[in-house]
């Protein structure tokens, strides 16, 4: 069924608590924690719990968890207090865009400088 956990997911085992995470908030749909490979002072990763493969899946199948994972996003900025200085909401769709995982994301990143366009 759409949303279900996937057994060979990473972020799947993240949201069950069978692989460790630096969990900065957490919400009945949500959780965000820290990257474990950070490209900024503020790299945070907000996902749904449900399992789906990017964000464009994610869309169409349940909208409102996008408008979660978003005003997650925002909350967490403030809390690291990047959200004056600016930050940046990216979700890396498909191999040639960088995704590495395939359960949809929402990298937060702020604390530096960031250049537009990114490269
Ligand atoms: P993407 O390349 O957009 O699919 O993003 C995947 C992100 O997950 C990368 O920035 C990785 O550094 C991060 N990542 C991979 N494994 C873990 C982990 N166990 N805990 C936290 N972040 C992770
Ligand atoms: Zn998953």
């Amino acid at each position: 069924m759409a949303g279900e956990p996937q057994a060979d997911c990473l972020f799947c085992k993240i949201v069950s608590g069978d692989i460790p995470a630096t969990i900065v908030r957490e919400t009945d749909t949500t959780v965000a924690f820290r990257d474990i490979n950070p490209q900024a002072p503020t790299h945070v990763l907000v996902i749904p719990r449900a399992h789906y493969p990017d964000a464009a899946a994610l869309a169409t199948a349940e909208p409102g968890l996008v408008a979660d994972v978003l005003r997650e996003a925002a909350e967490v900025a403030a809390e690291d207090k990047v959200d004056g200085t600016g930050y940046r909401v990216v979700f890396n769709t498909g191999a040639g865009a960088g995704q590495t995982v395939f359960h949809a994301h929402a990298h937060v990143l702020g604390g530096r400088g960031l250049e537009w366009p990114p490269g």
